[in-house]
């Protein structure tokens, strides 16, 4: 139960009222969508965090929808559940692996469809939490989220280029561990036209960029560089 923004797309609209009747009552926001571009649409406007999605849509249909959504990474954390007409369009959907979370067969009960978005909802949650402790680096100071590729030093954001994310993100994977110049250079930037000495401008740079936290990277003379351990 909660806040949960949940979009309904059903372009019967007796049905969609009905929908949208029981989830206001368990206290969540509903959005309404009559078929498949006006769902997209409200889809980038305000990321709602489920989708009850009807199969057979004018227009676009669910499965559509459901694909285009799924290729999104923007969307990726967002659920769907599909709701069909029948008991054989939910093993067809199925069958066709298009990632929805759920499948609900019409006619259904209130209860049974509460208690099915209620599940997913959680389902995601954590989905959503799980990969976003997986993507996130704490170092000391350093917070390095791999996922929205962000660096923050002492809560600060630090702006690096690509390559220097890279960099930062290896060295500080494996602190205390000391790298060669041509460690690094096969093991994250592997361009061939990139030598040793472009090594020491990268990080250079990176020290430069975060500031008073520069000596986290240090040079071990006459081998390489690496991420101080932190506590
Ligand atoms: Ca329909």
């Amino acid at each position: 139960m909660g806040s949960e923004r949940i979009l309904v797309v059903e372009d019967e609209k007796d049905i969609r009222e009905l929908i949208v009747y029981h989830l206001e009552r368990e206290g969540y926001e509903v959005l309404q969508a009559n078929n498949g571009l006006e769902a997209l649409s409200l889809m980038k406007e305000k990321s709602p965090d489920l989708m009850l999605l009807d199969l057979m849509l004018p227009g676009m249909d669910g499965i559509e929808v459901c694909r285009a959504i799924k290729q999104d990474p923007l969307f990726r954390d967002t659920c769907i559940i599909m709701v069909t007409a029948k008991e054989e369009e939910s093993d067809q959907v199925l069958g066709l692996g298009l990632g929805a979370d759920d499948y609900v067969t019409k006619p259904f009960r209130p209860r049974t469809l509460m208690a099915r978005v209620e599940a997913v909802l959680r389902r995601g949650k954590l989905r959503k939490e799980q990969r976003q402790t997986e993507g996130l680096l704490k170092h000391g100071p350093l917070q390095i989220d791999n996922e929205a590729h962000e660096v923050l030093a002492g809560g600060h954001r630090v702006l690096l280029t690509a390559t220097e994310f890279n960099l930062l993100s290896f060295l500080t994977m494996h602190s205390g561990r000391v790298f060669s110049r041509g460690q690094l250079l096969s093991r994250v930037i592997k361009d061939a036209l990139v030598t040793e000495r472009n090594i020491d401008v990268h990080i250079r740079s990176i020290r430069k960029k975060l500031g008073e936290h520069r000596d986290l990277i240090q040079t071990v003379r006459g081998v390489g560089y690496k991420m101080v351990r932190c506590e």
